[in-house]
């Protein structure tokens, strides 16, 4: 399969999930997750119209920002502090902010840089005991400490990671969760430092779920360029 025709295939994928829910496929933004792949494989993407790509590392972003035919940045891993000012510049949204220290960094970084960072607040609707993700009764007190104290911060929606399930339809509640969470903060309005826009939910095995239950964002990686060989981490 080449990466066109899997895009043409998830491209149906999320119309026929937004058909069976009564939505407009215009509004499920497609990012193709590049993760150990490497730029040719992106540029041939951006060919097949894919505007928006997505990292999870940010040595990755590094090292194959300049060979990348102009595009939208994501960054959807876990973020270290110590590496925000590396890709301040690079990314237009990042998907997962879990702590107020990251996103102070994050502020002050954006604010040296002249520029409002926008971001999502990484919410764990499956209390796993994952290390990341926001618990979802922290939510609410975490967007607003992060209005309060980070200018050149905008919260612009959430992000949830659903466990991996052999049977998609299990991921269901989690994305449930999610989107109660978005409506709530959607529904008060915008403002300066709070502007709810997306819910980037949704992953190869279980995007047309989360499209279901609301995602306008989803992140597609393996079913866009394939399986990953993750001996390339190791480079
Ligand atoms: C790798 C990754 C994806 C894409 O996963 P696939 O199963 O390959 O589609 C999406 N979101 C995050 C946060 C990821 O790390």
């Amino acid at each position: 399969m080449s990466i066109e025709s899997n895009i043409e295939e998830v491209r149906a994928r999320i119309r026929a999930a937004c058909e069976r829910c009564g939505r407009d496929p215009e509004d499920v933004t497609l990012i193709a997750v590049t993760k150990l792949h490497e730029a040719e494989e992106m540029n041939e993407a951006i060919d097949c119209g894919i505007t928006d790509i997505a990292e999870n590392k940010v040595q990755e972003v590094l090292r194959k920002y300049d060979d990348v035919k102009p595009a939208t940045w994501h960054l959807i891993g876990h973020l270290q502090t110590n590496k925000v000012r590396q890709i301040i510049t690079k990314v237009a949204l990042i998907h997962s902010v879990d702590s107020l220290h990251l996103a102070r960094e994050i502020d002050k970084r954006a604010a040296q840089n002249d520029l409002v960072m926008d971001i999502l607040i990484q919410v764990n609707t499956a209390h796993e005991d994952s290390k990341f993700g926001v618990d979802p009764q922290e939510v609410d007190g975490l967007i607003e400490e992060i209005a309060e104290t980070c200018p050149h911060v905008r919260v612009r929606g959430l992000m949830c990671i659903a466990p991996f399930e052999a049977e998609p339809e299990e991921t269901r509640p989690f994305f449930r969760a999610a989107k109660e969470i978005f409506d709530r903060w959607q529904a008060k309005g915008p403002s300066d430092r709070i502007d709810f826009r997306w819910l980037s939910m949704g992953m190869t095995n279980d995007f047309e779920v989360a499209i279901e239950e609301g995602s306008n964002m989803v992140r597609v990686g393996t079913a866009i360029f394939g399986s990953r060989d993750y001996r390339r981490e190791e480079l």
